[in-house]
């Protein structure tokens, strides 16, 4: 009898956990179920389409055809409320059922409200969906002036849309930098000074104490020190509630997410769970890890998928993160996990140009290079093959770094 393969979430976990599926098992059923009305289309897109630059049709990855040509069944706009563990079975919210043989989660984020009165005022965006996109799209094109909220990878994507939509933005930080936990103040200058440049001003060490409306409508954003920021448009990026809620019946592991195993298993019998939503075992660190990539979720979903039909333990997930910011004059990428060291480098090399180095217990794990990424691939390389005591290898942070200078160094 053929297997039963369920997906939950149509994200890139899901979809190329569902193209892996039907390739190493092409007789099986496998169904998607995602709460979108859309099949997959580029989150990473999202904000240069927000931004005026590139039309809808552009984020569009998949479309039906896809899937019906694979025969992999994609129920859209289905919300999954539930999953029975023991009997195999997941709830939909039409009140219908499903039976599976192995499951996937891939299930996601949401962009988490802030806890103040008036969070939910008309013009407060939270930046997720395509829904969420075509709204703050709309919004920003007529917006004067602006507020985000959020130190973070998506914070500064609502700032540069505000940038290059001309709102004039405050970009308000609850500490001193943006991304404190992966720049020094000296690599966040660099991109403060850039924000400036478009007319989006941080502003730093506040923290929110309210919204204020006008007929359901935000009209201004209040710090706990009582200052008062008029905006019609606002943008919050303050973190993701993990969608961990339909396994609340059974017994995985959940705490901030879905713990696996390095295969993406839960330890439940059938039950696997890829992308943003894990929390993971990371082989190469040796640690528990989380992380919010596109290339890392879609990796995930085929590790998943492969283990799904052959077995828990058939591949590992080993992998180096990266994540790309193109909103300057100058690019930036961060790599591995570059807030999670125990001791950091860093080495400015001209105006705009910086980079910042974690090591853990010795080993390189993650980076942030600032105007000049050549070198990525060679640090991806270091961490990989897990050398040992890079942090004190003279040339680390040589300009152009050399492989072979490094290994040596080890000796
Ligand atoms: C605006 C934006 C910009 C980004 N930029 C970058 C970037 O530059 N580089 C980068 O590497 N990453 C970027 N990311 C992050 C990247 O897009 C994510 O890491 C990746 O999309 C995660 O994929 P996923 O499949 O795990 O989850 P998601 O893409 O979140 O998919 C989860 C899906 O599950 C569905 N779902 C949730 N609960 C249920 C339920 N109960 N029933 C049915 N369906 C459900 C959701 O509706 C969603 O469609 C960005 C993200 C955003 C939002």
């Amino acid at each position: 009898m053929s297997k039963i393969y369920c997906i939950i979430g149509n994200g890139v976990a899901g979809d190329s956990a569902a193209a892996t599926i039907r390739e190493r098992d092409p007789d099986s059923d496998i169904i998607i179920c995602t709460e979108e009305g859309k099949p997959l289309y580029n989150r990473i897109l999202l904000k240069e389409f927000a931004k005026g630059k590139l039309n809808q049709n552009s984020m569009e990855i998949r479309d039906e055809d896809w899937y019906q040509d694979r025969e992999i069944e994609l129920r859209l706009s289905t919300q999954v409320i539930g999953v029975d563990a023991e009997d195999k079975i997941i709830k939909l919210h039409s009140k219908e059922e499903q039976r599976y043989d192995q499951l996937l989660i891939a299930t996601g984020g949401t962009p988490r409200e802030m806890d103040v009165p008036n969070s939910g005022a008309k013009g407060i965006h939270h930046f997720w969906t395509m829904k969420d996109t075509i709204e703050i799209r709309n919004h920003a094109e007529k917006a004067n002036s602006g507020i985000v909220i959020g130190a973070g990878l998506l914070g500064i994507d609502l700032a540069a849309i505000c940038g290059a939509q001309g709102v004039n933005a405050k970009y308000i930080m609850r500490g001193d930098r943006w991304w404190r936990g992966a720049l020094s103040r000296e690599g966040s200058k660099i991109i403060h000074r850039s924000l400036e440049r478009t007319n989006v001003s941080p502003v730093f060490d506040k923290d929110i104490e309210c919204f204020e409306e006008e007929n359901g409508e935000v009209s201004a954003v209040v710090t706990t020190e009582g200052e008062r920021y008029e905006a019609d448009f606002v943008g919050v990026a303050v973190g993701l509630d993990y969608n961990t809620e339909i396994l609340q019946d059974t017994v995985v592991e959940c705490k901030d997410g879905i713990v696996v195993d390095e295969h993406m298993f839960t330890g439940v019998e059938g039950i696997y769970a890829a992308g943003d939503i894990t929390r993971y075992h990371d082989v190469i660190v040796g640690e528990e890890m989380q992380n919010g990539s596109w290339g890392s979720a879609k990796k995930q979903g085929m590790v998943a998928g492969e283990n799904m039909v052959n077995g828990s333990n058939c591949k590992k997930f080993e992998w180096v993160p990266s994540y790309s910011v193109t909103h300057f004059e100058y690019p930036m990428i961060s790599f591995g996990h570059p807030t999670r060291g125990d001791k950091y480098m860093e080495k400015t090399y001209s105006e705009n140009e910086w980079r910042r180095l974690a090591f853990k217990r010795g080993r390189l794990i993650g980076g942030v290079l600032i105007g000049d990424v050549s070198s990525q691939s060679r640090y991806k390389k270091i961490i990989m093959d897990r050398l040992e005591n890079v942090n004190q290898s003279a040339f680390i942070l040589d300009k152009k770094i050399e492989l072979e200078k490094i290994s040596n160094d080890q000796v």
